[in-house]
């Protein structure tokens, strides 16, 4: 049996997403007791209180399907954003949802863009369906729209923005973006992935351009600021007939009770989501700083991480670090050979990694 001959074509080109290390695995390999993980962008503040009661409550309702329609988490949302529910589709993850929205509107004989650079998921999405890849060469690291908008032709059906983008942390002005969206054709769709939008000094709100257009999706993630990667939620907020197809191909389960209950507890948890932003604030200072005593460049970022050029091809760099107990992300995946991502931490974690790889580059 040839499965390969089997299987959709699609998948011929399709490269598994390689996730961060996970802890357990690195303690299998080398034995070691203390590690720190910095590779996923994952909150470093452990799982909010309330958090923690919201799911001990819905546990006890465990054995029943979700609400399939997310009702109560909707509404959250809504009061907190000033939106309609309608406007919602909830997803296992943004990962989820950044998926349905590539099936809903692209197909094999159309094309999705993206930036050189860009997350992953968006060409994993896009050649699932068989779409072709765009990939439009970035400019300092960060998205270049207007060759974005130079590349857009009448098979481009989808675009994908991350602002801030990941791996890089690079951000577009919202004045840029919205140029770039009024220069657009209005049946080109546009994700604005807001992943890292909590992690913002002063974001302007996206929300509102959605009445100027509804080609807009925008998504959102509880799992970076509000903790909660482990438990997969994310949404898209969009134009209501667009939520109503994108509903359509969802699982209908695709968000499960304790997730739910958890995400509404973490919108309500203010003070979290503030300690978020300036344990980050601190932790991002303290890596700039170092890293210049150290004289490695980075990638200026608005983001929970940030890109290090180490100089030279990072993965033995990378490996050095897993010995001294240190997972960061390698990102030569992402066109970065030499840079690694390391997501920002507690104080005493982000100097122990500041000087696991002051060590490291001065062993090699
Ligand atoms: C982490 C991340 C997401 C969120 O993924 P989830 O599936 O919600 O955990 C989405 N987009 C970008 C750019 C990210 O870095």
């Amino acid at each position: 049996m040839n499965f390969h001959d089997l299987a959709n074509p699609n998948l011929a080109d399709l490269q598994p997403y390689v996730p961060g290390k996970p802890i357990a695995e690195l303690q299998r390999q080398y034995g070691l007791k203390q590690i720190i993980k910095l590779a996923s962008n994952e909150s470093p503040l452990g799982p909010s209180t309330a958090v923690q009661a919201a799911i001990a409550m819905a546990v006890q309702d465990s054995t029943l399907y979700p609400d399939g329609n997310g009702y109560l988490l909707k509404q959250a949302l809504s009061e907190r954003f000033d939106l309609a529910p309608d406007q919602i589709t909830l997803g296992n993850g943004s990962n989820d949802v950044l998926e349905l929205i590539a099936r809903c509107f692209a197909g094999p004989e159309d094309a999705v863009m993206f930036s050189e650079h860009a997350f992953a998921v968006y060409p994993i999405a896009t050649k699932a369906i068989g779409a072709t890849a765009i990939e439009v060469p970035a400019q300092a690291y960060g998205h270049d729209l207007s060759a974005m908008r130079d590349a857009v032709t009448d098979k481009t059906k989808l675009i994908f923005i991350a602002n801030p983008n990941n791996p890089t942390g690079t951000v577009v002005s919202h004045a840029a973006l919205k140029a770039f969206l009024m220069a657009l054709p209005s049946q080109v769709m546009v994700v604005l992935d807001e992943a890292y939008l909590e992690y913002h000094d002063n974001p302007e709100n996206t929300l509102t351009w959605l009445a100027d257009f509804p080609n807009l999706i925008i998504c959102r993630t509880f799992s970076k600021a509000y903790g909660l990667a482990g438990l997969r939620v994310g949404y898209a907020i969009s134009h209501p007939e667009v939520a109503d197809l994108l509903n359509r191909l969802r699982q209908p389960f695709n968000v499960n009770s304790l997730a739910l209950a958890a995400a509404v507890a973490a919108l309500g948890d203010e003070d979290y989501l503030t300690r978020a932003r300036s344990v980050n604030k601190a932790g991002m200072q303290q890596y700039e700083q170092g890293l210049r005593e150290m004289g490695l460049a980075f990638i200026p970022s608005k983001g929970n991480f940030i890109c290090v050029d180490v100089g030279r091809a990072a993965g033995p760099v990378y490996e050095g670090l897993l010995k001294e107990g240190i997972i960061v992300r390698p990102v030569a995946g992402y066109g970065l050979p030499n840079h690694l991502r390391i997501s920002i931490g507690l104080e005493q974690d982000n100097a122990y990694c500041l000087s696991g790889l002051a060590k490291v580059l001065a062993d090699d």
